[in-house]
């Protein structure tokens, strides 16, 4: 049996038998799957640390083909979140979306910080909900590979663009947007947006502001633009 300590976060818990838990961490290297024995007992050691959405130090037995948890640190616990609903309720939105796009054995270093930087925003920050999700879901598709393409229309090449197309995954000009139905519109400043949200650095992602109808138009390209390229039907 070898152990890791690793650090993590757990994005889903579930209960097992009467006092045990079977934990999902999303570590740097990807997630993992483990059970922590006793962690419902009333003065378990374990208790604090193995609450949904607590980022800590997780040290691991690694059985034949399971993981056992041995001992936690708490780090974080986003305490905010857990007395909020709205804020509960995109915190678990984006974490469905995480569960959904990692696996075992992954570097997920970028995402894990990604995450642990939006859940933080929503925790922290007053700052309106839906827009730090629209922000979430696009530099989460740029992580995955599916980075639009912003600088010049995917088709002909101009500068003058001002629609955002699904089937093409990027911005178009009016001409070539007027032979694809699956485009919007967009303003200069939500174009700006998305730029600034694919370039960023991590830190600074969460760190600008634009109008409400601009905030409404990105929204509505993060919703689309994630459920096409997840195959998924995310309802926020
Ligand atoms: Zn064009």
């Amino acid at each position: 049996m070898s152990t890791i300590e690793t650090k993590g976060i757990i994005i889903s818990e579930n209960n097992m038998g009467d006092f045990d838990k079977m934990l999902t961490i999303l570590t740097p290297n990807g997630k993992i799957s483990c059970s922590a024995k006793g962690a419902r007992r009333p003065k378990s050691q374990l208790m604090a640390g193995t609450q949904f959405l607590c980022f800590g130090e997780y040290m691991l037995f690694k059985g034949s083909n399971t993981y056992t948890l041995n001992s936690c640190n708490t780090i974080e616990l986003f305490y905010n979140l857990r007395i909020d609903l709205d804020k509960l309720q995109y915190a678990a939105h984006i974490t469905k979306i995480i569960q959904d796009v990692t696996y075992e054995n992954q570097n997920t270093y970028k995402i894990l910080q990604l995450y642990l930087n939006t859940l933080y925003v929503i925790a922290n920050i007053e700052m309106d909900l839906k827009f730090i999700c629209s922000i979430f879901k696009i530099r989460l598709m740029c992580l995955l590979g599916f980075k639009p393409r912003l600088d010049r229309c995917v088709n002909c090449s101009s500068e003058e663009v001002n629609h955002f197309s699904f089937k093409d995954n990027g911005l178009k000009c009016i001409n070539c947007s007027k032979q694809d139905t699956g485009t919007i519109e967009i303003s200069e400043s939500t174009k700006n947006a998305l730029r600034y949200i694919e370039v960023a650095p991590a830190k600074k992602l969460f760190s600008f502001n634009i109008s409400d109808e601009n905030k409404k138009q990105l929204e509505i390209i993060a919703k689309i633009y994630t459920n096409s390229k997840l195959e998924k039907e995310y309802k926020m």
